[in-house]
């Protein structure tokens, strides 16, 4: 039986009609014809969206297959677990998103089939000029005033909105109203969960002409009404000079390393998502025997014990692994 080694998955792209070309021209990747392309799908294992190894003895096997037959190998500390907790995306909203809200997990488990909640935090990699993000409620918008205001199709009036940076991060916890402004290329970490309550769709049709669903009473009863305007992150130095850290919640923790010349990764018994946004860097271990570039992901299996990351370059990538 091969050793597990750190794994890249075949992206699973996601085509929506608020997506875009940047998956392509920015992050370089092998998208077909069309400007829809919305999402890259890196790490997933979600009833039937399931990465799927790209390279090395492993090829071919979904991440399903690997946790329930490699578990103890790829989570350490962290097996046994159902399915794999996390997904990792890359987006590309060309328009505005959705207004929506996700459920937390004690609310998602009351679903048919349960799902988990979801938590999520962006980082943006890409902003075109006066590029907006809508996170959490001004303050002061209590449940009246908001089921009010999304019955007349006016949510947007209720939502705390700026104009973020390029490496600002943002963190929204399950109940957190939101939305991906046009113009934003953005990585996500969240927890593996589909599960989405749109609150307004900006008066759009879908490509067979009619508006999406919408699922105003839903989202009513999950929204954090006590969740008031999101500001981007504030990164916290560590105990590494070459690592900050984005988020910590009991979901997930989210670093960013800044790197050139070789540093250890993993070894700390748990697995390990790696995503670069600047630069190329040289995993040992990695079947591809190439440099992982921008937009390109990888997981570290807590078996692989700590491996070294190399690049003659200044490299910018994101750490994402279970607290
Ligand atoms: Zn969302």
């Amino acid at each position: 039986m091969a050793e597990l080694y750190p794994l890249r998955f075949r992206p699973i792209f996601r085509r929506y009609l608020w997506g875009g070309r940047r998956l392509h021209t920015v992050l370089a990747k092998s998208i077909g014809d069309g400007d829809d392309y919305a999402e890259s799908w890196e790490v997933v294992d979600h009833g039937e969206d399931q990465s799927i190894v790209a390279v090395g003895p492993l090829g071919g096997k979904t991440l399903q297959e690997l946790v329930r037959y490699r578990g103890a190998e790829l989570f350490g500390r962290h097996h046994p677990q159902p399915s794999f907790p996390l997904l990792w995306k890359f987006l590309d909203a060309n328009q505005t998103l959705s207004v929506q809200v996700h459920p937390n997990d004690r609310q998602a488990a009351q679903l048919d089939p349960p799902d988990l909640g979801k938590t999520e935090a962006w980082v943006v990699l890409d902003a075109a000029p006066g590029s907006l993000i809508y996170a959490g409620l001004k303050r002061g918008f209590d449940r009246p005033v908001v089921e009010r205001e999304v019955m007349r199709g006016t949510v947007e009036l209720c939502l705390h909105r700026f104009q973020p940076a390029v490496g600002d991060c943002v963190f929204l916890p399950a109940g957190t109203v939101h939305a991906l402004g046009a113009g934003l290329l953005v990585a996500e970490i969240q927890q593996a969960s589909d599960t989405t309550y749109r609150l307004f769709d900006w008066n759009r049709v879908g490509a067979d002409g009619r508006p999406r669903a919408l699922h105003v009473q839903q989202g009513l009863e999950v929204i954090d009404y006590g969740r008031g305007p999101v500001q981007p992150q504030t990164p916290q130095a560590t105990d590494q000079p070459h690592i900050q850290r984005l988020v910590e919640c009991d979901k997930f923790v989210l670093d960013r390393w800044q790197l050139s010349g070789s540093q250890p990764a993993g070894g700390d018994h748990r697995c390990h998502i790696l995503a670069v946004l600047e630069g190329a860097v040289y995993v040992d271990g990695d079947a591809a025997k190439e440099p992982l570039g921008r937009g390109q992901t990888i997981l570290l299996p807590a078996a692989a014990g700590e491996v070294r990351l190399e690049s003659r370059q200044q490299v910018t990538l994101l750490d994402a692994y279970l607290p």
